[in-house]
């Protein structure tokens, strides 16, 4: 199995995000680079909904704007790590709509399921597979706050500073 990493505060900006487009989904990009056991998120970018025929359950980020994301996950030295979605008072669960619109392999899907507004359970799903043809979605584990990073750097400066007093 897989693993997501990502911060603490990346995780619940993705959460947020989808309580904030409520009762509509929301998507965004995420953008990492690639670990041993898989993708070590590093930044999140929120990306419109584009669908207005039946925006509480389906999403589609816009060419434009796949455009502009893969532009500045160039200029960061950053892959794309994958997509989150909500799924607003649905489980957190890939439809099988979710499943026929994703195409990026290797790519971690990530949805979250908002009841009522307030988001609840936050899935990832890694599109596994050598071709559109042999695609499938494995889930994989999501590990928050662990990520080398802000994190650990935030705990160090802590140290020091009690270390000065
Ligand atoms: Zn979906």
């Amino acid at each position: 199995m897989s693993t997501l990493s990502l911060s603490e505060s990346m995780y619940e900006a993705i959460r947020a995000h989808g309580e904030e487009t409520y009762p509509h989904e929301c998507c965004g990009a995420l953008l990492g680079r690639h670990g041993e056991d898989g993708w070590q998120v590093v930044d999140a970018i929120k990306a419109g909904n584009m669908r207005t025929d039946s925006a509480h359950n389906r999403y589609n980020i816009a060419p434009i704007e796949l455009v502009r994301i893969q532009r500045s996950a160039r200029e960061k030295g950053l892959e794309i790590a994958g997509f989150y979605h909500s799924h607003p008072d649905h489980p957190a669960q890939w439809s099988p709509t979710d499943f026929a619109e994703a195409h990026w392999l290797g790519c971690s899907y990530v949805i979250t399921s908002v009841a009522k507004g307030k988001a609840t359970v936050t899935n990832s799903f890694l599109l596994a597979g050598k071709t559109e043809e042999d695609k499938r979605f494995e889930q994989e584990t999501i590990q928050v706050g662990n990520a080398p990073g802000e994190q650990s750097e935030d705990l160090e400066e802590t140290t020091s500073i009690k270390e000065q007093r």
